[in-house]
């Protein structure tokens, strides 16, 4: 199959004044590589100096993917603090530096905060003698629900402190997704806000946590943050934040907790299914974190970095709070969506705060493209020196607009690709290593080691220009260690597949130069006729048809070629849905891809299903494709449950 494979200039960033030289060249690239997969326990000794440890560790790796005992720990025996890492050794030298810029919803009412490290070591001391003055001990859950301000990344610090586990709530999500999260863990105190601003909107944060407590054990505190001052009713069990902190001492020792001691829970996007709840440890966890936010952004000290997603998600966890505070950074952190005010924001921000490296989802890329380049002109964004993308495949076609219109030709482009379960980064190109091809994950990060497995019979197939679902072969310190309560079901899921190695999830091609290209879920790919094919490809040809602003493809069950292409279609603002159209489309696909990739149906989709972390739920579509409207699954991470009832309602369109 034809694939368009465009090489970007910047692929080597040579150190200039706006550029240092990149912490990775290509040619340190290959071989801190080969030596982090011939001896890890060397390698990642001399890396777990990046952690300030208590009690330094002496065992590096001990791990087992094998069935029946899948097993993983590093740096066992070692101490340390998460807190103390991200904030605490950081003070002599930048107390007055900026830890985190806080950007509000509505810059036109409000104005930024910029919060020191200082600062930030003060509000989480208190935070945390908050938790523990209403019950809450090492070991204990604590579950977040608050809207992207400061007091979140407070919140998730604060627990670190006392060594209590935290689970993030996406404000989001609605009570019942909320209350199923505090139950599932047990939490002992859920922290909320008044209300959520965001997008100029308004979600009663308190009232839906007072909502889903109604379902949960009564011992449950709720901790409530005043954001916005609006009313709220007040029970028994809530507790005023900012009173209590406004009281508390400043002052509270870290506490030693082992490297596997649990960090935090957080459930997956229920993309493919019922969200998992995955647990990620201290020491491995930390390290991974704050090495891939270094070496894969290109950060250098005094950088001002910048990642879009919500603390909701493992993106927010890895790189807004836990990678950059642990490397000394300044975080951004942004409360609002990328079209509020308007379509000029992300780019108003960035221009704002001298941002350096910016770091988003190909589905905020898409809209801000559809809105036009005028709102990106606008804003001075000279300061730019690294994107990065992450959540979905790319398509080239939002690769290019990014490069070009964003980064102007001259910031190399990091496609990251990796999963609420990795931690972190498994597979990116490296600023300044690598040359760039859009739409491709390219290279595994140092200590990952990609297989290609048949997905059938699970044998690993070898060599160059080849395709197939994307294991990986050993451990890695970012790995999650199990899901919540219920081991069986972690390996189960990520190595009942194909035994001995961990499973992804995702199908991907390795290319004639060995890079790597994620074809989308396997449970997306479709078969016609023999020939297995990932959604991702047939997506991004259509995309890249003038007329299409996004598309979704399944497969559905066909007489003839046993699956059929079934494409989910939204058309660009002012553009109609004809026949004409609809043939355009079809002959388009078969010139950009071949005859096998072309849509057997399509139907025009004013809105797709997406997650609230903004990935499209192929799984609701294909149950549309197959007319199956009575089991659609775990909908309840769904952004928008109207869009679904749109399509079942127009599905006659279909042709
Ligand atoms: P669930 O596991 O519940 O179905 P999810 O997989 O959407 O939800 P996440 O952990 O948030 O939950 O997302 C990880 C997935 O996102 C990956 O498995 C992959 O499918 C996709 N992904 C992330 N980054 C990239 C990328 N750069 N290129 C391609 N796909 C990506
Ligand atoms: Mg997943």
């Amino acid at each position: 199959m034809k694939t368009k494979e465009i090489t970007q200039p910047m692929g080597d960033v040579g150190a200039t004044v706006d550029h240092p030289k990149p912490h990775v060249t290509a040619k340190d690239y290959a071989e801190m590589y080969a030596a982090s997969v011939r001896d890890p326990n060397t390698f990642w000794a001399e890396q777990g100096k990046r952690l300030d440890w208590i009690k330094p560790f002496s065992k590096v790796k001990n791990t087992s993917f094998e069935p029946g005992n899948i097993d993983i720990r590093w740096f066992e025996d070692g101490t340390l603090n998460v807190s103390a890492n991200c904030i605490d050794r950081h003070l002599a030298k930048r107390g007055d530096q900026t830890a985190i810029i806080w950007e509000p919803d509505d810059s036109r009412t409000e104005k930024a905060q910029h919060i020191t490290y200082r600062q930030l070591h003060n509000s989480v001391c208190k935070m945390a003698n908050v938790l523990r003055s209403l019950g809450v001990d090492k070991g204990d859950r604590v579950v977040i629900y608050l809207p992207m301000i400061p007091e979140a990344a407070f919140a998730m610090l604060a627990c670190t402190r006392i060594g209590a586990i935290h689970s993030i709530v996406f404000a989001g999500f609605s009570p019942d997704a909320l209350g199923a999260r505090i139950n599932g863990c047990d939490a002992k105190v859920v922290i909320t806000a008044d209300f959520a601003p965001r997008g100029g909107r308004e979600t009663p944060l308190k009232s839906n946590a007072d909502t889903a407590l109604l379902h949960c054990k009564e011992h449950v505190k709720c901790l409530v943050v005043k954001r916005t001052g609006g009313q709220t009713t007040w029970t028994n069990r809530d507790h005023d934040c900012n009173a209590m902190m406004d009281e508390a001492s400043a002052e509270c020792a870290p506490v030693e907790m082992a490297a596997e001691d649990p960090l935090f829970i957080l459930y997956t996007s229920g993309s493919t299914g019922q969200p998992k709840g995955v647990v990620h440890t201290t020491g491995g966890y930390l390290l991974y974190a704050a090495m891939t936010h270094q070496i894969v952004f290109d950060y250098h000290d005094g950088d001002i970095f910048w990642c879009t997603a919500d603390v909701g998600w493992v993106t927010g966890h890895s790189y807004i709070v836990y990678g950059p505070l642990a490397n000394g950074a300044t975080t951004v952190m942004f409360e609002g969506v990328p079209t509020y005010p308007d379509a000029g924001r992300f780019w108003e921000v960035c221009a704002e705060h001298k941002v350096n490296q910016f770091y988003t989802a190909p589905t905020a890329i898409r809209a801000l493209m559809g809105a036009g380049n005028d709102w990106v002109e606008k804003h001075d964004l000279s300061s730019l020196r690294v994107l990065g993308s992450v959540g979905e495949p790319i398509n080239p076609e939002a690769w290019n607009w990014y490069n070009d219109v964003v980064g102007k030709g001259n910031c190399p482009i990091v496609d990251t690709f990796w999963q609420t379960e990795t931690g972190g980064h498994m597979l990116t190109p490296l600023p300044g290593a690598t040359t760039l091809k859009p739409g491709a994950a390219q290279q595994p990060f140092f200590g990952v080691q990609p297989v290609v497995l048949e997905p059938t019979s699970g044998d690993v197939v070898e060599g160059n220009g080849v395709e197939g679902v994307l294991c990986i072969k050993d451990s890695w310190p970012g790995q999650m260690r199990t899901v919540w309560g219920d081991h069986e079901r972690f390996e189960k899921t990520y190595f009942g597949d194909y035994k001995g190695y961990y499973f992804s999830g995702d199908g991907c091609r390795r290319d004639e130069d060995g890079d790597y290209w994620i074809t989308g879920r396997v449970d997306d790919v479709i078969n016609v006729s023999g020939h297995r094919m990932g959604t991702a490809e047939v997506e991004s040809a259509l995309v890249a048809h003038a007329k299409v602003a996004e598309s979704a493809v399944v497969g559905y069950p066909h007489d003839v070629k046993g699956q059929g292409i079934y494409a989910y279609v939204t058309l660009m603002n002012g553009q109609e849905p004809s026949d004409e159209l609809r043939k355009e489309l079809e002959v388009w696909v078969r010139t950009e891809i071949g005859p096998i990739a072309k849509p057997d149906l399509i139907q025009w989709a004013p809105g797709l299903p997406k997650t609230r972390s903004g990935k499209i739920m192929r799984r609701i579509l294909r149950k549309i494709a197959e007319d199956d409207y009575d089991s659609l699954g775990d909908t309840s991470t769904l952004a928008d449950p109207l869009v679904v009832d749109d399509l079942i309602a127009n599905r006659m369109n279909r042709r």
